[in-house]
């Protein structure tokens, strides 16, 4: 089921179709309010009394023109000012491949460069996204040069990529921002590990190689997962070394689990939930379909009523 959700996120015939299909919109709805700004806004205004914090993330990937990259950077600035004007703790997440990285990478860095001197005014962090495995070593190149001349810039790592250990060895001397994910691409097992109960191991073994230098202040570690269970196995590690719960946060996607969210933010956990919103969805959906192939049934649940 994995396997065939991640084609039908690749099919060009069907990201064409699927999208205009009146219940696969309304089944969306689960994971993302609204396809525009204003509603990504005033879901995150949800958030604000529990305090938790927002991650913004725009969907679209893989662009097939600069202009349509410089759009894309225009609508973030722009949305960096509408945070600043609402006072939100809120932050943004971007792609590469959105931002035009299979065109013109000079130019993608450019609006990369601009974006993290504007977020650094709104207050927060721009967080790098992570893509498929053909664009790991370009993000990372990415992610370095920005660090040069701008702290406030963070990078995901994804768990099941048998590389990631050495990259975060590698990123630790930068004193990066790290959101470790488990992975939503299909990747071959020469390079990713493709077992759940691996990938799993990977994820709680790299946040235990973290976990000293977020608690010292040399990391800004966000577990990006809704899995509460391996959250739980790394915050007894973290208390089992003196290492206090609020020196790494957790990140979720809106609407997965909410009451879990709630619950970790009553309990001490910096939360932060990453608002997705935007006309391009299909893909995405796609792989959050895949991620939890009961999401298909509740797909079709809308159809029967
Ligand atoms: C904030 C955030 C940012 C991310 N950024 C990236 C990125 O840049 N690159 C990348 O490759 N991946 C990214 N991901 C996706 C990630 O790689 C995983 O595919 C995704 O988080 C599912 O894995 P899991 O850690 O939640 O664990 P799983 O083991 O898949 O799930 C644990 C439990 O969480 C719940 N759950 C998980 N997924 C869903 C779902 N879709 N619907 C309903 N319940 C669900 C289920 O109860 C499940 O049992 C991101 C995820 C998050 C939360």
């Amino acid at each position: 089921m994995r396997t065939i959700l991640l084609w039908m996120a690749r099919s060009r015939v069907l990201k064409a179709w699927l999208p205009r299909v009146w219940f696969v919109r309304r089944a969306v709805r689960k994971f993302m309010p609204g396809e525009t700004t204003e509603a990504a806004l005033d879901a995150a205004e949800g958030d604000r009394p529990h305090g938790i914090g927002i991650l913004f993330t725009r969907l679209g990937e893989n662009l097939t023109s600069l202009a349509d990259a410089q759009a894309v950077a225009d609508h973030y600035h722009d949305l960096l000012d509408k945070i600043r004007a609402r006072g939100l703790d809120a932050e943004i997440s971007v792609k590469p491949t959105q931002l035009g990285l299979d065109l013109d990478p000079a130019a993608t860095l450019g609006h990369l460069l601009s974006l993290a001197a504007h977020a650094r005014e709104a207050g927060g962090d721009l967080w790098l996204d992570m893509e498929g495995s053909a664009y790991t070593d370009a993000t990372l190149d990415l992610y370095r040069r920005l660090k040069q001349t701008h702290p406030n810039v963070a990078i995901c790592l994804q768990a099941y990529l048998r590389r990631t250990p050495a990259d975060v060895h590698g990123l630790l001397p930068l004193k990066p921002g790290i959101r470790l994910v488990k992975g939503a691409y299909n990747e071959q097992a020469r390079i990713a590990f493709r077992r759940k109960s691996e990938v799993d191991a990977a994820y709680q073994s790299l946040c235990v190689s973290m976990l000293s230098a977020a608690g010292k202040g040399k990391l800004r570690l966000a577990l990006g997962t809704h899995d509460t269970r391996l959250i739980g196995r790394v915050a007894d590690y973290s208390r089992s070394t003196g290492i206090a719960i609020d020196r790494f946060e957790i990140q979720m996607l809106y609407g997965i689990p909410r009451d879990e969210q709630l619950r970790l933010a009553r309990e001490g956990y910096r939360v932060r939930d990453l608002i997705a919103y935007g006309e391009a969805w299909y893909p995405w959906y796609m792989r959050r379909l895949a991620e939890r192939p009961a999401n298909v049934f509740f797909a079709l649940r809308q159809v029967i009523g």
